[in-house]
């Protein structure tokens, strides 16, 4: 029986759609898309613990969070999740009321450890043991390809890496038109996007480009950016042949 209830409040479809999968193995859930829905919920009803994003339309999760907090009844876990901050934001994270912190891309495994850690309501202090660096060279990262499936079926697995490939390959199109235009803050949002989403599943040599290119469009660097944006593209075509071919590695 699934007693416990987890609102997923994440505004990216591929974030959320894996969110959805992993929470599903063992809570019940339900899922929105900004802040302004969630703090709705709350206000409706009792969640256990709250998945909340931090960039988001409408009303960001900071702001959420401190509506939710000021609601009556019993506090629900609230754990920021967050694409733009590092460990070192840990601190100031909980500083302005979350429970706990989590960088995106995520690790399965992890992800899950840390929420049933809160759910369970065990105030152990979280062990600070880093993330293992993954092989940045590697096309795709198969031990994030192992823990995805321990927790998603193969045909949730085949599905998220096609959309994944349509996404990267619709963005890399608006990137192209948005870096002629000299609309570098639509760019970096394109780029951010493949970034987090390569990252969540493992497609190393896509997010290292990813992550180049942002920091040079952060930086104003735009020069360079028409040749970066081509490893970028071949890298996404790369990737597409080679989940074509190794797909059978999905059982
Ligand atoms: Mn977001």
């Amino acid at each position: 029986m699934k007693t416990k209830r987890v609102l997923i409040v994440e505004d990216n479809d591929l974030n959320r759609k894996l969110f959805e999968n992993l929470v599903g193995q063992l809570w019940s859930f339900e899922s929105v898309i900004n802040g302004r829905m969630a703090v709705n919920k709350a206000k409706e009803i009792h969640y256990d613990l709250i998945l909340m994003d931090i960039q988001m339309p409408e009303l960001d999760g900071i702001s959420a969070m401190k509506e939710i907090r000021i609601l009556n009844g019993q506090a629900p876990q609230i754990v920021a999740i967050s694409a733009y901050a590092d460990e070192g934001d840990r601190e100031s994270f909980l500083q302005q009321g979350f429970d706990e912190f989590i960088t995106k891309p995520i690790r399965p495994r992890e992800f899950l450890q840390v929420l049933e850690r809160l759910i369970s309501g065990d105030s152990l202090e979280q062990n600070s043991k880093t993330y293992p660096e993954d092989n940045l060279d590697k096309i795709l990262d198969i031990n994030i390809v192992n823990q995805l499936m321990k927790y998603n079926s193969p045909k949730i697995i085949k599905s998220v890496f096609g959309d994944f490939v349509s996404e990267c390959e619709t963005l890399i199109l608006q990137a192209k038109g948005q870096v002629k235009s000299g609309d570098l803050d639509e760019f970096s949002n394109s780029i951010h996007i493949i970034k987090g989403n390569s990252g969540t599943l493992g497609a190393n040599r896509i997010f290292s480009q990813a992550q180049e290119i942002e920091k040079l469009s952060k930086e104003k660097i735009v020069d360079l950016l028409p040749k970066k944006i081509e490893n970028l593209e071949n890298e996404i075509q790369i990737f597409k042949d080679y989940i074509k071919e190794e797909i059978n590695f999905i059982p």
